[in-house]
């Protein structure tokens, strides 16, 4: 289903009717996922990035960042020996740094699916088909690529990764090579009109996607951006609930950046408006401080801190992978539509 008018009036609900319209979108997700959430561990292997977003504090012009590559020893022991029981799925991130690609990440994706039921998931920039194939071939099954905003102009002028089209053309690429895509966008950017926020939902709907996330913006320490507002968290809660009823079926993460622009209530609200993922930070705490999304006191999310949060939304943790999920769907969803042709028939 993708006929969800979407609308800027939607964009400017507050109070009970908010309430009410993220009710209706958690509402439609339910009968795809029930009302459980996958709890995807994330480590973040490499703060090295050979681009110069103008939105990230991990931008190659940031000279201010001390920069690191993870040994693939301590990540291994981490995740098959002592990753957090909840957790089902672990993503692997890195800015883009294809060297930590090679080194890194692809050995790492192969003792975990030698060693553990893991779904993998990883989020390492455009990179060039060959490493796509070997990343598959190693085990991981679901790409994060977002495409960050929907006006090719506003692309380019923040500095975002090759060209909008590029990047769109990357995406089309990994879901024909049979990857499971996530994407996302970003809420209030500086200079994001109301237009080229609506266009984020146009440009979602047509791109081959498993899932999508909104995040808002946050002012990155030592990005040309520093001193620009925080996107706003209402606007972000009502985009998602927007997403949700466009697309009942995606994976939509509450992501963690809602707790700095809604200190206190906003990872929550995530949850409220049909939200089913949640990221759980597994970085050694020794390199978590470089690792400059945004700023240095990030707010982490514990496993505690996320299965309160489930339990206080009346959710569940998911036992099955997200990974698992995403097969086990695939599976059915032929079998589905061979029943409807013999029905037909
Ligand atoms: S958003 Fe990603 S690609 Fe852009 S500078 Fe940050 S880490 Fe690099």
């Amino acid at each position: 289903m993708d006929s969800f008018p979407i609308s800027a009036e939607l964009l400017k609900l507050r109070g009970g009717g908010q309430a009410m319209f993220h009710a209706r979108a958690a509402a439609v997700g339910a009968p795809h996922f029930g009302r459980r959430v996958f709890i995807r561990g994330v480590v973040e292997v490499s703060n090295f990035c050979r681009e110069n977003c103008a939105y990230c504090g991990m931008r190659r012009d940031n000279h201010s960042l001390a920069r690191y590559r993870a040994q693939y020893d301590q990540l291994a022991d981490l995740l098959i020996h002592h990753r957090p029981a909840s957790v089902t799925d672990v993503n692997i991130q890195t800015g883009e740094d294809p060297v930590a690609v090679r080194q890194v990440v692809i050995p790492l994706i192969k003792a975990l699916r030698r060693e553990t039921p893991l779904g993998i998931s990883v989020c390492l920039g455009t990179l060039n088909p060959r490493l796509y194939a070997e990343l598959k071939a190693a085990g991981a099954s679901i790409y994060i690529l977002k495409f960050e905003m929907a006006v090719a102009k506003d692309y380019s002028r923040l500095e975002a990764p090759g060209t909008f089209h590029e990047r769109l053309e990357h995406i089309r690429l990994l879901a024909r090579e049979g990857w499971k895509v996530s994407s996302g966008f970003i809420v209030g950017l500086p200079g994001q009109t109301q237009r080229a926020l609506l266009a984020n939902f146009e440009v979602a709907r047509l791109l081959p996607l498993a899932g999508c996330s909104v995040s808002p913006f946050i002012p990155g320490e030592a990005t040309p951006l520093a001193h620009a507002p925080i996107g706003d968290i209402d606007v972000t809660l009502n985009c998602m609930a927007m997403l949700r009823l466009l697309r009942p079926d995606w994976v939509i993460p509450a992501v963690s950046a809602l707790n700095l622009a809604g200190p206190g209530s906003g990872y929550r609200r995530g949850l409220r408006t049909g939200a089913n993922l949640v990221t759980m930070n597994l970085t050694p705490p020794d390199m978590r401080a470089d690792y400059l999304l945004y700023k240095r006191d990030r707010y982490i999310m514990t496993e505690e801190r996320i299965l309160s949060a489930i339990a206080a939304e009346g959710l569940k943790a998911s036992k099955q992978s997200l990974a698992s999920f995403y097969r086990a769907r695939e599976i059915r969803r032929p079998a589905v539509a061979s029943a409807v042709a013999e029905v037909a028939v």
